[in-house]
């Protein structure tokens, strides 16, 4: 059989957000008894009277959006989709829809998400010491021929690094890469009416550990978790498909001297346990960062999720936005190499200062003392409060609710069906 597939169905168990890489600004949306209506600005100007709203726009030429936003009422049919928000946000991160503004999950945020846990295990077959030893060594034998060339190695070697260890491990040659067997669609798109929008803040901890909420809040779409926790909650179903490419996964020695790997094959077929184990191992790491914080909704909410009776067929991932540097690298795997090479080459200091929004780096801002531009959104002027500075471990986003931590947010619970059939 070429392919294995599998149905998969996505029980979202904290509010979840994919996003686009846009924002939506305060003049496109009206909200009103703690709802938001999204503008669409063609149906409304189809839908005003044209001299009205000619005569405003002379008055007001330049606040165009505002004067047409002025236009608005609830009652009106101009609006691309409505959804319960309890703020009033200045912007909003929108999570991605169909052209009929209904939300999905992409497959390959999942697919990120499966690929961590599966790098972990990979890396505890492999020897990673040898791997990071060889790096090094040829790190050394560089700065050696090019003393002057001793800075750009050492940040190149330090960015790369991660990636490296990546590539020797999920990629053979010619490009062909094992993940490539694991193939995962999105989802179908669901009503709007799953979504809300929720607050997020930023916790840190600062050097002598103590807790710091940043000021700053952020208001994001999100996918609305089942409010009893469990997986009862089956009105609206978010599913899709997942194919294991059997053939790209052969034990034969052609296969092998393409994709260059061994022990991927099982590893990729045992994802759904692997995905569980290395959920476990996080969600009790996360317990005691919580209990350390003295931050008991949220160690408790993790001990809720542990204790969650998962059925052999099911297994827990954390998705898409917020969900941490953690999720989407290897680098904990490596703290302590890592840490020696740092030390060696005192690239300790090195830190990158991101968009909180977006994860886009940022720069001082030419423009005004303080703040910075993002570029990746392109933004100016964004203030400290709007960016951390990683790599910082001890930093997580929380959804709040009713002004108390209520969530980590991205948590999911796939559960999947295999299906006898060829493909
Ligand atoms: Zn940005």
């Amino acid at each position: 059989m070429k392919y294995t597939s599998f149905n998969y169905t996505v029980h979202v168990v904290s509010p979840t957000h994919i996003g686009i890489g846009e924002k939506l600004k305060d003049i496109e949306y009206l909200i009103s008894s703690e709802k938001l209506y999204v503008i669409d600005i063609v149906n409304l100007l189809n839908t005003l009277p044209q001299a009205s709203v000619l005569s405003s726009i002379k008055e007001k030429p330049l606040h165009f959006y505002e004067t047409l936003k002025e236009n608005c009422n609830p009652h009106g049919n101009y609006y691309k989709y409505i959804i319960t928000c309890k703020y009033n946000p200045q912007e909003i991160l929108p999570h991605i829809k169909s052209i009929y503004y209904e939300p999905y999950i992409t497959g390959s945020s999942i697919k990120g998400a499966i690929r961590t846990s599966l790098l972990k295990e990979l890396l505890l077959l492999h020897d990673q010491r040898t791997l990071s030893t060889e790096k090094l060594k040829k790190i050394f034998k560089k700065l050696s021929n090019q003393p002057g060339e001793r800075k750009k190695l050492i940040s190149q070697a330090s960015s790369d690094i991660g990636g490296d260890i990546e590539r020797s491990i999920f990629n053979g040659k010619y490009g062909y890469n094992a993940m490539r067997a694991l193939q995962i669609s999105d989802t179908n798109s669901i009503n709007y009416n799953s979504l809300n929008i929720s607050e997020i803040r930023v916790l840190s901890l600062n050097m002598r550990n103590s807790v710091d909420w940043k000021k700053f809040k952020l208001y994001i779409e999100t996918l609305k978790p089942s409010d009893d926790f469990h997986k009862t909650d089956k009105n609206e179903n978010i599913h899709g498909t997942i194919k294991i490419d059997n053939y790209l996964l052969e034990d034969s020695p052609a296969q092998r001297e393409r994709l260059g790997y061994t022990e991927e094959k099982n590893i990729i077929k045992n994802f759904i346990q692997l995905c569980n184990k290395y959920s476990l191992e996080r969600i009790n790491r996360e317990i005691n960062f919580f209990i350390d914080c003295d931050i008991r909704e949220i160690a408790d909410w993790y001990k809720k999720l542990k204790n969650l009776n998962l059925k052999e067929n099911e297994f827990l991932i954390q998705i898409g936005w917020g969900t941490g540097y953690e999720c989407k690298t290897v680098a904990p795997s490596f703290t302590q190499e890592l840490e020696n090479i740092r030390r060696y080459f005192g690239i300790g200091k090195k830190k990158v200062r991101i968009h909180i929004s977006c994860d886009g780096e940022v720069l001082p801002s030419f423009n005004k003392k303080d703040s910075y531009f993002c570029t990746k959104c392109r933004i100016d002027r964004i203030t400290r409060e709007e960016t951390i500075v990683i790599p910082f471990p001890k930093t997580r986003r929380i959804v709040f609710v009713d002004d108390k931590p209520a969530y980590p947010p991205g948590w999911v619970i796939i559960s999947v069906e295999r299906i006898n059939r060829e493909m």
